[in-house]
């Protein structure tokens, strides 16, 4: 019990310290008094806590703005972009994993790539692949010039709250214990997700205006979906929330690598493959690909009554007939209100949409920023 009542102030000041840094993650610089609304704290309060985030370099004043009412202009503060620095990795792509440092405003200030392939040349899987992470992230640390938060990875597969990689087709892993494994080599705090799942998180804390209730689907290889649910993010009984690629659309279809027919992933990300492949946007095949993932994300778009899908991973050059005929397929099989107001966008994030999610994953957990 003593333990109890000892951390119940510190927990009240880390949440009194997200809820300003969050107001002004996305909002950007404010006034205390336009803290003291958006967050709902005391103006009292305000003040001491953001005394506290002066203090440790987090935020700083930032010139004045005229509250247009009569006596002195209210004093801005923002958040020190570079106060803190974030390693981050996506290991979704084919060949290569990708990191980065980044800033608190989630700029990369430095990148890095590594190769998935041993010195011979051939493509590394499971235990080989874990420890080009660890390489890429200790030489990424290395390299900053800022306190670090801590190291966030992507990775496809199903992941769990430990960071153990429970299945990844793509990385050979099983059972791979990837976030225990980093953080005891680099000593820093670590948080590993579903690639999806952190693009998700990435959008829901990156792009403006999202109301926090928004369905993520990427398509790279292979087809996985982020759901976000009154800002939080969904994973489900086993982790494995939105793990919709292997849903079969048409019994009859092509043979999936799973063994199964017509999955989801055979009529949209296969597809959608060879056509990257080829370098073109052949219209019909976009519009039928389309169509199937439409028919497929309405049931989730109506179950959960969500306002935003963002597909990414997908090119600009194959993006907009593939999004008009996704939005058409929705919008066909929801309810009149819920299709027409649904905003259905590609990310802005482009292909570091998983890398700065990594980053977000590290933001929240230190910072609660998400
Ligand atoms: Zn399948």
């Amino acid at each position: 019990m003593e333990g109890r009542s000892k951390a119940a102030p510190a927990d009240a000041r880390r949440q009194n310290r997200s809820l300003l840094l969050r107001a002004l993650f996305r909002a950007g610089p404010m006034s205390r008094a336009d803290l003291a609304r958006a967050s709902g704290l005391t103006p009292t309060t305000v003040s001491t806590v953001v005394g506290e985030l002066v203090d440790v370099g987090m935020i700083e004043e930032a010139g004045r703005m005229s509250t247009g009412s009569v006596g002195k202009p209210a004093t801005l503060v923002s958040v020190v972009a570079d106060a803190r620095h974030v390693v981050c990795l996506d290991l979704s792509n084919d060949d290569e994993i990708r990191g980065a440092v980044v800033n608190l405003a989630c700029k990369p200030v430095t990148r890095r790539t590594i190769r998935r392939r041993s010195r011979a040349g051939t493509l590394l899987w499971g235990q080989p692949v874990a420890d080009l992470a660890v390489t890429l992230a200790r030489e990424l640390c290395d390299s900053a010039d800022r306190p670090l938060l801590g190291v966030g990875v992507s990775t496809p597969g199903v992941v769990d709250t430990e960071g153990v990689v429970a299945l990844s087709a793509h990385l050979g892993f099983d059972h791979l214990a990837l976030g225990p494994l980093l953080a005891e080599r680099l000593r820093l705090p670590v948080r590993v997700a579903n690639d999806a799942h952190a693009a998700a998180l990435g959008e829901l804390a990156l792009a403006p205006g999202t109301t926090g209730n928004l369905l993520l689907i990427r398509i790279t290889g292979g087809i996985g979906a982020g759901i976000v649910l009154n800002h939080q993010l969904v994973t489900g009984a086993s982790h494995a929330a939105g793990e919709i690629g292997h849903v079969v659309v048409n019994p009859r279809g092509e043979r999936c690598a799973c063994g199964n027919r017509g999955c989801l992933e055979t009529v949209v990300s296969v597809p959608l493959a060879r056509l990257r492949a080829v370098g073109r946007a052949d219209r019909p095949t976009l519009v039928r690909a389309g169509r199937h993932l439409g028919a497929a994300v309405a049931h989730l778009v109506s179950a959960l009554d969500l306002d935003t899908v963002v597909l990414s991973g997908i090119d600009e050059a194959l993006g907009e007939p593939f999004r008009l005929a996704t939005l058409d397929a929705i919008r066909s099989r929801t309810l009149g209100d819920l299709g027409q107001r649904l905003d259905l966008r590609l990310s802005d994030f482009g292909d570091d949409d998983a890398l700065l999610g990594a980053a977000v994953l590290i933001l929240d957990q230190e910072l609660g920023v998400a």
